[in-house]
């Protein structure tokens, strides 16, 4: 694996590897990597693509400071996984490299999708969330790009700014890697005592009660159900959501053809976890 820190010694390095016909597959990372992560960057080594992982916390994502400055660091650990898992490029700016003009940037036109859920809970993340990607998709010029559907609206928004940019990357949304428990593999896990731990996996078990029971008939009374489950856990729920897979609108009546997803964030004292999971 090689290591670059300088964006411009990386789009020379990839430039090169582009003219041999090499196609380059991008797994773009906050670090603290778990099997999650290595996963992303599994599909696209498992595809023959030169693989590119970034490692940057972006400051400019963040809407509550004391949340950067509690972000698990784990580099060296974070190497040795990279190493085995067969990545090509590990790519380490620091913030300067990346904003080389200071923190501002252009509006991205997200519609509603910096208005809901996350949008609403995080107000600044999802444009924060573009700056990077649009900086980071402009250095690496990726054929391929993977990200998890464990950020499900983070997902969208990135689909959303590759269409506005008229970029011809492939975004490719990989499943939730999970503990055996259920508990959805990240970074933040590991801020978790062991008694928030075990009391962390409420968010799965309120999302399987939910994907089991979708028949329902009321879905606020089911969803309430849903929210009560974390709340006997002491978790804080800022949304337990059932919307529109496509859209992110929230669902008020089942339609039958509706392809649905239910949606939480939710705090364990002073952690934030978001899980997600299909429902039909
Ligand atoms: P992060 O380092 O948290 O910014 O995540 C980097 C990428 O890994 C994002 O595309 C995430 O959606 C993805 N990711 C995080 N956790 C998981 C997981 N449990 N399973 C699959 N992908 C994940």
């Amino acid at each position: 694996m090689i290591l670059f820190k300088k964006c411009d010694q990386l789009k020379e390095h990839l430039k090169q590897l582009k003219v041999k016909g090499q196609i380059v597959g991008f797994v773009p990372t906050m670090g603290a990597l778990h099997q999650g992560h290595l996963s992303l960057l599994n599909a696209s080594v498992s595809a023959g693509y030169t693989t590119v992982c970034s490692i940057f916390i972006n400051p400019t994502q963040f809407n509550d400071s004391a949340d950067f400055h509690k972000y698990p660091i784990t580099l060296t650990d974070d190497i040795g996984l990279l190493n085995e898992s067969e990545t090509s490029i590990l790519f380490l700016p620091d913030v300067n490299e990346i904003y080389p003009n200071g923190f501002e940037h252009p509006r991205y036109d997200l519609a509603e999708l910096d208005k809901t859920l996350e949008g609403k809970y995080r107000p600044g993340h999802f444009q924060g969330v573009c700056q990077v990607m649009h900086r980071l998709l402009e250095i690496v010029q990726p054929h391929h790009l993977y990200m998890g559907q464990k950020d499900y609206q983070q997902c969208m928004v990135v689909d959303r700014l590759i269409k506005i940019l008229h970029l011809e990357t492939v975004l490719h949304v990989c499943p939730t890697l999970r503990e055996p428990d259920g508990l959805a593999m990240s970074s933040r896990n590991i801020r978790l005592t062991p008694e928030e731990r075990k009391k962390a996996t409420a968010i799965f078990t309120a999302l399987t009660y939910l994907k089991e029971n979708i028949q329902q008939c009321d879905l606020s009374d089911f969803i309430k159900t849903a929210a009560s489950i974390l709340a006997q856990n002491q978790l804080k729920a800022d949304y337990v959501e059932i919307a529109d897979a496509h859209t992110l609108h929230h669902i008020t009546y089942r339609n039958g053809n509706q392809k649905l997803i239910a949606l939480i964030a939710a705090y364990i004292n002073e952690v934030r976890l978001i899980d997600n999971m299909a429902l039909n």
